[in-house]
């Protein structure tokens, strides 16, 4: 039985800042589904340890070694307040976006089962150069706001693999163009991100190309979920502890679920309910939030309660959340908040103050929820542990952007 009338809902319908926490507190190990499993996580681990000499190759412009890592920033301490940390995922190599994690490991997956099947020797560096005609035929087909299909395409293109892209009416035309340039082929839809999808996916199959689907796609969900694993070497590093009395609260900005998804299942495995996993969505886009308070399944999409899905958060516009993310990670997704776009723009600038680093808006939806989270949290029965915590920032993007894009962002006024 759902509420239809619950507070979260009702925010929703009414389009102000919503929030719905889970009932008498934060998911413990028990809740964690095992859909998705801790070898398949363990498999994408190893992938990327198998690609990394690669990488460093075909990006060797750069001077990197190849590992899909970031770092984590501490924000300047403040008196009275808790310590923040922004995890830098704004600044990955290769994409400059969350998506160098998740969409390039199933894009990953996929070079390598066809490298197989060709006779490619993956780990020959001048074979794999010369394996550029027959990398034409590995045909691969994405549906994307922008940022998925801007890595995709960037990574794919670097091994010669001929890309479709279909972009969603959201996509900003700085990753269109940069795309075009690389030889993907850019194929734009004036419609929704899960209208995108579908078009795309129907492309797919009528040419038997291979379709990344970012809506249902295991191979995506523990791409990003490696993620928990190196958050947590980098915490051991410093000595942050992480106990159900002193936990991380990690503020995951989410679209279709897949990132926030899949490093929260990562997370929980590892900390089980000393790592509160929080989603943050875009007000007019909180498609998560809908389905989470609701608990409908297959997830309703945001315009039933009246929102637009338009958003300044490009890489969040996304109506309806990822039915399989619900299906394997919702029991321990702890809490969903809704943003509004002026917050985000906030956010923002505020870490370009603090911190010095470029974000894009949808990144800046954890700075958003942060002091929103500690209102609601505060004398919460089960929440107690949040006024010990430590508050982590997942940063999903923006190191990229063009200064066209940037700086009418920061020059705004508070
Ligand atoms: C894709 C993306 C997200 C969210 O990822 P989903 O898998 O769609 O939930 C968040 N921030 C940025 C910048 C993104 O590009």
């Amino acid at each position: 039985m759902t509420d239809q009338n619950s507070p979260a809902l009702q925010a929703l319908r009414t389009g102000e800042d919503a929030l719905w926490l889970r009932p008498g507190g934060p998911a413990r190990f028990e809740d964690v589904p095992t859909l998705v499993s801790a070898a398949e996580i363990g498999d994408a681990a190893d992938r990327f340890e198998r690609f990394a000499p690669i990488l460093a190759r075909l990006f060797a412009d750069r001077d990197w070694d190849g590992q899909v890592r970031s770092d984590l920033f501490a924000f300047p301490e403040a008196a009275g307040a808790p310590p923040r940390l922004l995890k830098g995922d704004h600044a990955l190599p290769m994409t400059g976006s969350i998506k160098a994690r998740g969409g390039v490991h199933e894009l990953l997956a996929h070079i390598e089962h066809f490298a197989h099947a060709a006779g490619i020797a993956l780990d020959d560096p001048a074979a794999t150069a010369a394996a550029r005609p027959a990398f034409a035929r590995l045909r691969i087909l994405v549906a994307s706001t922008g940022n998925l299909g801007y890595s995709i395409g960037l990574v794919a293109r670097a091994f010669g693999v001929s890309v479709d892209i279909h972009m969603s009416r959201d996509a900003k035309a700085w990753k269109k163009d940069a795309l075009r340039a690389l030889g993907a082929t850019v194929v734009e839809h004036d419609s929704d991100y899960s209208a995108a999808v579908a078009r795309a996916r129907e492309a797919a199959a009528a040419e038997g190309a291979i379709f990344i689907d970012d809506e249902n796609s295991r191979l995506l969900l523990t791409g990003y979920a490696v993620a928990a694993a190196e958050l947590a070497q980098q915490l051991a590093d410093r000595s942050i502890p992480v106990t159900a009395e002193r936990p991380i609260v990690v503020y995951l900005p989410c679209g279709v679920g897949g990132a926030p998804g899949g490093i929260t299942l990562g997370l929980k495995r590892i900390f089980g309910e000393a790592a509160i996993c929080l989603f943050v969505e875009p007000v007019e886009s909180a498609c998560m939030l809908a389905a989470m308070a609701s608990g409908e399944r297959p997830a309703p999409d945001v315009y039933h309660y009246g929102r637009t899905n338009r958003t300044i958060a490009d890489g969040l516009a996304v109506p309806r959340a990822s039915d399989l993310v619900l299906d394997a990670v919702g029991p321990c997704i702890d809490g969903v908040l809704t943003v509004s776009d002026a917050a985000m723009t906030q956010g923002v600038r505020r870490v370009w103050r603090e911190l010095g680093q470029r974000i894009e808006p949808s990144a800046a939806a954890g700075p958003a929820a942060f002091a929103p989270f500690l209102r609601a949290a505060a004398g919460r029965p089960g929440w107690e542990a949040v006024d010990a915590a430590t508050h982590i920032f997942w940063a999903t993007g923006g190191s990229r952007l063009p200064d066209a894009e940037f700086l009418p962002l920061i020059d705004a006024a508070d």
